[in-house]
């Protein structure tokens, strides 16, 4: 059987294109950036003023009714000093940006400090090695007293600072790290203009609806699928210092109401700290295979197994969708596996066949180049480059020849239907359980008060 991998790229086959989510999502984006400042919201995404976006009192962290902090962050908090740095203040201190060419050694001697000084520092260890590593633009304090240094502090990133300071003749050296406050916050709205401007009604970022578009990507399109009507809820997590709002964190749980069908999503840290999301049955959300390969501009030629080749001009099958995008464009493996073949081959160009376990494979055809390092026996993962888009072998123009195949058969790429990735194994259902049931009846919560105020009042103004 020689499969058919020519380019039509004058094929007239109607535009029956289902929009790539990656393209979809930038078009989104980029409709949204333009929308928004049009609509001058006036609402910053960290003030979160809209109505339907309360953070939770921390109040709610003692009745438990939210999950734990991110694993990850507690672990972090747990293992360092619990202790919350004031800014120094007073006498003798004095701040310095680092500037171009600046290192610790010519700080301490503009600021006519002991040259041993600087190496009396950097032998405490830990993290004044950091100190090694300064770069135009980072913050020191200083307290030189009579000549002597007798503090630095060193704030390397939002959470920790380096703290050295003099004990009698001794300088010492600790780390300390402000304690992080996750207060859980929820916002919810209503689709009428886009998936971003609604959701920054909704007091939500875009890089939180991004990061929801994420989640539900596997089940819907957000380029064609969502309607005006759609509805979304989120419960995210956010990070205080000192009682003030540092960043949002993760999405904790989510929902979407797509034409009339109800998408929840709740994030689950396994044992091994693994982060991924899950229907509140334990399904992942997250399948086997993404859809699309590569970010096209459309699709040139459909999968079919009749089809006039407009090279050969027969009629010939052809296995897989052509997606046309400018040469160079990123080709990406659809799901994780090996390279079983990677080489110039005929009509097919420079073409990379990927094996996903014992029954599926997918081809990429007419590269211009192989992604470097990646040979027969490679691992590849989910999303990674592979290569890049060419017209190598049979092509009438720069695109990429996809095909999917179960056991040996072509399948219609576009259409196929995605096996899910692995639920969760019986043993990690139990904690499962713990982080999702809170989070499913805030929802269901957040839903009946929504649904109670006859719903379109929500982002309606
Ligand atoms: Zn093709």
């Amino acid at each position: 059987m020689t499969p058919d991998y020519s380019s039509a790229a004058r094929a007239s086959r109607p535009a029956a294109i289902k929009t790539l989510l990656i393209a979809g999502l930038v078009a989104v984006s980029t409709a949204a950036a333009f929308t928004l400042r049009s609509h001058a919201v006036g609402t910053s995404t960290d003030s979160a003023t809209s109505a339907t976006a309360t953070a939770a009192p921390p109040s709610a962290l003692v009745a438990g009714q939210i999950p734990s902090a991110p694993k990850v962050d507690k672990a972090i908090v747990n293992s360092r000093v619990k202790t919350v740095l004031n800014t120094p203040s007073g006498d003798h201190w004095q701040s310095i940006t680092v500037a171009r060419g600046q290192t610790l050694s010519t700080i301490f001697k503009a600021h006519g400090l002991n040259p041993d000084d600087w190496r009396s520092v950097l032998v405490l260890g830990g993290d004044t090695s950091r100190l090694r590593h300064l770069q135009i633009g980072n913050k020191l304090r200083f307290q030189i007293i009579n000549g002597q240094l007798q503090a630095l502090t060193y704030a390397y990133d939002s959470t920790h600072t380096l703290d050295v300071h003099r004990a009698g003749q001794e300088l010492q050296a600790n780390t300390v790290t402000a304690a992080l406050d996750h207060r859980p916050a929820e916002a919810s709205g209503q689709i009428h203009d886009s998936l971003f401007v609604d959701g920054q009604h909704a007091g939500l970022s875009n890089n939180l609806m991004l990061e929801f578009a994420h989640i539900f990507n596997y089940d819907v399109d957000f380029g064609q699928d969502l309607q005006a009507g759609d509805r979304f809820t989120v419960i995210y997590d956010r990070v205080y210092k000192n009682g003030k709002k540092l960043r949002d964190g993760n999405i904790l749980a989510a929902e979407l109401v797509n034409q009339g069908h109800t998408y929840r999503a709740v994030r689950f840290v396994d044992k091994d700290g693994n982060a991924a999301y899950y229907t509140p049955n334990g399904q992942p959300l997250r399948r086997a295979f993404i859809r699309t390969p590569v970010a096209f501009t459309r699709i040139s030629s459909g999968f079919s197994l009749a089809r006039l080749n407009p090279v050969l001009h027969t009629i010939r099958p052809h296995y897989g969708t052509d997606y046309a995008a400018p040469a160079g464009t990123p080709v990406h493996a659809t799901a994780s596996g090996r390279v079983a073949f990677i080489s110039r081959d005929g009509g097919y160009g420079n073409v990379i066949k990927v094996r996903h376990g014992a029954h599926y494979e997918t081809i990429y055809a007419h590269l211009s180049r192989f992604r470097k390092g990646l040979g027969t026996g490679s691992k590849v993962q989910q999303d990674e480059v592979i290569g890049y888009v060419g017209m190598t072998g049979l092509a009438t123009g720069p695109h990429l020849h996809y095909e999917f195949r179960i056991n040996g058969e072509p399948k219609n790429p576009v259409t196929v239907k995605l096996p899910r990735g692995q639920p969760l194994p019986p043993h990690e259902i139990v904690e499962f359980r713990k982080e999702e049931t809170p989070l499913v009846a805030r929802i269901n919560s957040i839903d009946s008060r929504q649904y109670a105020d006859n719903g379109p009042t929500i982002g309606t103004r």
